[in-house]
């Protein structure tokens, strides 16, 4: 007897095991189809994914401040929290390797000053425009991040218009090109972040406010462009 004719013969004789054998291997045969396509679908969607984070900052930011305080390493489970949103900022200046460069009405945190004095002192290039009217504003890191080497520079005030940005580009690819010479094969370092918030206790505070964080080399080109272009006019 053949394996085939073995096989038919159980069939025959075991009609309801066989449908379900057969049945199931269908399952399993679709499973493994439709896991492929999600394999491929995600793999695509990971590639086309822009935008890295939208962080909102509400009233609700500061809602666990105080659990905060107690525990540095307090697990926040708060989507809008301060703390939370800080440390990814923090976060992308410390992985930062070449330039940063801040274009924001004014900044008045801390946490920020720490972070882009220690990337001056990792040997960045971080340069930052600001408003001339801000400058006196209590609390204001400006003359502070001036002093420890970040270069500084603001538009003449004027009566009507102000620097109104609120935007950070870190590692684009023309300004590491500019400043070593290497043509970046991998754009993955360039970062933007961008939205209504300035970098102030105020706007982290209970303000609504929002920051989003773009990997999109257009968008970052676009961003390096407009700031090259103010900073030469200055
Ligand atoms: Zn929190």
């Amino acid at each position: 007897e053949t394996f085939s004719s073995l096989t038919q013969n159980w069939i025959k004789g075991h009609p309801i095991w066989a449908a379900m054998i057969l049945g199931s291997g269908a399952v399993f045969a679709s499973e493994i189809i439709w896991s492929g396509i999600k394999y491929v679908r995600d793999k695509f969607r990971i590639a086309k994914n822009h935008v890295l984070a939208v962080l909102v900052f509400n009233e609700k930011s500061v809602i666990c401040a105080d659990k905060h305080k107690i525990n540095r390493n307090y697990q926040c489970s708060n989507k809008y929290c301060k703390e939370k949103h800080l440390r990814i900022l923090v976060n992308l200046i410390d992985r930062a390797e070449y330039s940063i460069d801040i274009a924001m009405y004014t900044v008045t945190i801390f946490a920020i000053t720490d972070a882009l004095k220690h990337a001056i002192a990792r040997g960045l290039n971080v340069r930052l425009i600001y408003d001339k009217e801000m400058m006196v504003c209590s609390g204001s890191q400006i003359e502070i991040l001036d002093k420890h080497g970040v270069q500084v520079r603001a538009p003449a005030n004027t009566a009507t218009a102000l620097m109104h940005h609120k935007f950070c580009v870190l590692d684009s690819s023309s300004r590491i090109k500019e400043l070593t010479g290497k043509q970046q094969t991998n754009n993955s370092r360039s970062i933007l972040v961008s939205g209504s918030a300035n970098w102030t206790q105020q706007a982290f505070s209970g303000n609504w406010e929002n920051t989003v964080i773009y990997a999109d080399k257009a968008v970052i080109a676009c961003f390096q462009n407009e700031f090259d272009r103010i900073w030469k006019s200055l």
